[in-house]
């Protein structure tokens, strides 16, 4: 059946009334209207209504390899029915396999625990962190550093990470021990300072969290290599070399989150990658499987691995989820990272990220475009009432660009912090495989959205 073909057996007056009924939305009220996705397309996504629209944030930041790939799909009908489930208290092929392909991915030895989100990937490496400082003699390293604006997950333990007020008003207590410091934001330095007179004080400013925290009571550090969700913060390159020798001077586990920024997103196969670090932990999810089912990991080295072995009978983790590692999950993610290696789509992702530079020059002088930030294929664009002053644009500003793309055939993100009044980052993060005319349409589209901004003033 072809997917228009699929189309026709639905009603959508039907389908609108069972989920205004009973379909509880993610982050939002409730929405009346909702758009009601029917299939999927290389880069395309189609309604109900039969409308596509380029899926210019491959969802959320996700769907990598694009949509509609049979490839995937017949391998996991063929896992199904080979083996649908077996927990990794034994082992089975695909973790195995993934395993080992994961560690091709990565530089140098890691260990792989898996789990089902990016959440849930990131708790487990608080939970490493911790149980390994525990069983080294150093049980009150407790605490976290991660960064204003990061997003880490929606668990107690991630949203504790997480540093957007907004995202947390209403649940707090969270997990504790988590504190923040200001993110490498150049545009808006939280140090006042330029490129000319920066010296890295947002890197300094983690070791001073650890030092009147107390060297003894931090376990780890979270970051991601660039800031996706919260606005496409890219930090200088020395940053995150800087932060990994603190990490070392302190006996501080660095935890680099991947969960958008890996799987060839930032143009190289993980983004730590683009400043050669070494983390202790990596957490990744989303582009793992392209979100073709849903599979996260903790990857950790095998240095603080070895240490888990060491120990008495009792210093195992102490940590299981019923669906991580999932074999048709893995199955899934081997047969994406597969393609990825195959179409070199890590090289695409950085050709895209160029196509963009260049196609989008003429927005840099945009009297509402403050600034354009791009990491790979990931891209935001800070949008401003006016380039002096960097007064972030209105939220009504915002979303008339986001609504304007919408009606042209793009779908973007709209990112940063409300509460602050800086959602004003319209995000792109388009799938790895978008073809040159796909790359194009979007640029078109951004082209001409911003030049009818213009016309209005
Ligand atoms: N870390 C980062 C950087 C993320 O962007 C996200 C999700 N957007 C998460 C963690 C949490 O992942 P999940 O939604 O799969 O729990």
């Amino acid at each position: 059946m072809t997917a228009s073909e699929d189309l026709d057996q639905w009603n959508k007056e039907d389908l609108l009334e069972k989920d205004r009924k009973y379909v509880w939305h993610h982050m939002t009220a409730h929405n009346e209207n909702p758009m009601i996705i029917a299939s999927g397309d290389g880069s395309w996504v189609t309604d109900i209504d039969g409308n596509r629209y380029l899926d210019g944030m491959s969802g959320l930041w996700c769907v990598n390899v694009g949509h509609g790939r049979r490839e995937i799909a017949e391998a996991a009908a063929d896992q199904m029915m080979k083996l649908a489930y077996a927990t990794l208290v034994q082992s089975h092929i695909p973790a195995i396999e993934l395993a080992a392909k994961l560690n091709e991915w990565l530089i140098g030895d890691y260990r792989i625990f898996y789990s089902n989100s990016g959440s849930d990937a990131n708790e487990v490496a608080f939970k490493i962190a911790r149980q390994y400082h525990h069983q080294n003699g150093k049980p009150s390293k407790y605490k976290f550093i991660s960064r204003h604006r990061a997003y880490h997950g929606n668990s107690m333990g991630a949203l504790g990470a997480t540093g957007q007020a907004q995202r947390k008003l209403k649940y707090e207590p969270l997990g504790v021990g988590f504190q923040h410091v200001p993110p490498p934001y150049c545009y808006r330095c939280p140090f006042g300072q330029t490129k000319e007179t920066c010296s890295l004080q947002c890197a300094k400013a983690i070791e001073n969290a650890i030092v009147w925290e107390g060297p003894d009571s931090v376990a780890g550090v979270i970051l991601e290599p660039v800031i996706t969700g919260g606005g496409m913060i890219i930090p200088p390159d020395d940053y995150l070399p800087m932060v990994r020798s603190i990490c070392d001077k302190y006996d501080v586990l660095l935890i680099v989150d991947e969960v958008i920024c890996g799987f060839g997103r930032s143009g190289k196969p993980f983004g730590h990658q683009n400043y050669e670090v070494r983390p202790d932990i990596v957490t990744m999810a989303k582009g793992l499987t392209s979100a073709y089912s849903p599979l996260s990991a903790t990857a950790v080295s095998s240095e603080l691995y070895d240490s888990f072995q060491e120990k008495e009978a009792t210093s195992h983790f102490r940590h299981i989820n019923t669906f991580g590692g999932n074999p048709v999950s893995c199955k899934v993610a081997l047969t994406n990272l597969e393609i990825i290696e195959r179409e070199d789509l890590v090289g695409r992702s950085a050709e895209i990220g160029n196509a963009f530079r260049s196609g989008l020059e003429p927005l840099q002088e945009h009297p509402h475009v403050g600034e354009i930030r791009i990491f790979g294929s990931a891209m935001g664009i800070e949008l401003v009432e006016d380039r002096e002053s960097k007064i972030p644009a209105s939220v009504e500003r915002v979303t008339k660009i986001v609504m304007a793309c919408k009606s042209k055939g793009l779908l973007v993100g709209k990112n940063g912090d409300t509460v602050h009044g800086f959602a004003n980052i319209i995000t792109l993060s388009p799938p790895l495989s978008s073809t040159d005319s796909d790359v194009d349409f979007i640029i078109a589209t951004l082209l001409a959205v911003f030049g009818q901004e213009e016309e209005k003033g």
